[in-house]
């Protein structure tokens, strides 16, 4: 079935990987079998909770772990179980805090957003108190070790791209400095990819998703302590309610982690291969723009195509082409969290057949007309993705008039 065609939805390239707002990660078809068949029973949902923490310990090497409706949500619950532990009556309380610990200590460059959500609404939603250390880009161990007192319930690390700069505490020395303090450290790891090595450097719980390198339906996943994958579990009879994830993300998860545990991925790994070696031969000899094709250190995909544009020759900007894949049909989207040093890339991943013949007609178009064009937007300042991402947001009133116009 062409579901875009089915409910009168625009056409999505995703180029990008698996981002939540593009719907995140394609499933297999074992693990979209196991989503639809989970949808026809009924079942105990501790029982569930209680089985994907086998699962989840299995993957990561933790002792436990729980399931939640996505890594956003992973981050708050993990922060609530942090301070109330496994008492019912403190969780049904929150975010009333009083008597408990509620101070979270993080690295001031590491304030990103977890999704499109700021990790300091995170925490502050379920009443916790965030201390934020050191300078935006920098922070010094002597820091972190002031920082942590009595009322520290947890330090938060983040790994990620954007949390990555080179001035901050690496995971490994801050988990071994909160653990002579004896202050538990979440570690939100949404790519899934560390979260064996962060558990083994002693994390107490990492956060991570099941929709995205794990390629599972919507669902965040923490791994951990037994005593606070549990505190985790519980606070469904309180603030994690709203937070919660269904049989069939629970069920498409464990699947997910036995596909993944089975190497199910690297299948398609000489198909996309073939499609990097496609797309960085067609973009190589375009003028002003270098092309290169590394393996990947951040994606399970076989590597992508790294594309550095110099806007005085190309006579346009990233933003720019990012803008005109947007208006594309069907719509094009890259990773381009770079746009403003001229940077993007393609991501293999999630490309179906035939999507990159697609994608580099489209580029050698949008060059070519650039070429020949008033080379205006070259000269003008790049907008911040935030504005770019506030854009998107609001063109909903536009859809859903649209929507009505044509009579859906
Ligand atoms: C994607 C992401 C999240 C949020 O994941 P969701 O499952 O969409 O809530 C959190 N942190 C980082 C670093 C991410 O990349």
């Amino acid at each position: 079935m062409d579901i875009w065609k089915e409910y009168g939805l625009t056409k999505v390239i995703n180029a990008r990987g698996a981002a939540t707002v593009l719907g995140a990660a394609k499933c297999s078809a074992p693990v979209r079998q196991a989503v639809a068949d989970a949808l026809t029973i009924s079942v105990e949902m501790v029982d569930l909770q209680a089985r994907v923490s086998r699962s989840i310990a299995a993957y990561s090497g933790a002792e436990a772990g729980c399931a939640t409706g996505c890594t956003a949500a992973g981050i708050a619950v993990a922060a609530a179980a942090c301070m109330t532990g496994d008492n019912l009556a403190r969780i049904k309380e929150l975010p009333r805090v009083e008597g408990l610990k509620h101070q979270f200590v993080i690295q001031k460059g590491h304030i990103i957003m977890a999704g499109e959500t700021p990790i300091y609404q995170l925490v502050r939603m379920v009443g916790g108190h965030l201390l934020e250390l050191g300078e935006a880009p920098d922070c010094g161990v002597y820091q972190l070790e002031d920082a942590l007192d009595e009322n520290t319930a947890a330090a938060l690390y983040v790994l990620g791209g954007r949390a990555a700069g080179p001035g901050m505490i690496p995971p490994k020395r801050f988990i071994e400095t909160c653990r002579k303090y004896q202050v538990p450290v979440i570690v939100d790891d949404a790519s899934g990819m560390h979260v064996r090595e962060m558990i083994a450097a002693g994390a107490d719980l990492v956060t991570f998703s099941c929709q995205k390198w794990l390629r599972g339906p919507t669902a965040g996943l923490i791994a951990g302590r037994r005593d606070l994958a549990y505190a985790c579990f519980l606070q469904e009879n309180g603030i994690g309610r709203p937070m919660k994830v269904g049989k069939e993300g629970i069920i498409g998860a464990i699947e997910a982690i036995r596909q993944w545990q089975a190497q199910e991925w690297t299948r398609r790994k000489p198909q996309q291969q073939q499609m990097v070696t496609y797309m960085a031969q067609r973009l190589q000899g375009i003028p002003g723009v270098t092309v290169n094709a590394p393996r990947s250190a951040h994606s399970h995909s076989a590597g992508g195509v790294h594309i550095q544009v110099d806007p005085a020759i190309t006579r346009i900007p990233v933003w720019e082409i990012s803008r005109l894949l947007a208006e594309h049909n069907p719509v094009i989207k890259t990773h381009d969290y770079d746009f403003a040093h001229n940077r993007f890339s393609l991501d293999p991943i999630f490309l179906e057949e035939g999507e990159e013949v697609i994608i580099c007609d489209a580029l050698q178009r949008i060059f070519q007309e650039a070429a020949q064009g008033d080379g205006a937007a070259a000269g003008e300042e790049p907008p911040t993705r935030l504005d770019v991402v506030a854009d998107i947001m609001r063109s909903w009133p536009q859809r859903e008039s649209d929507f009505r116009a044509r009579g859906i």
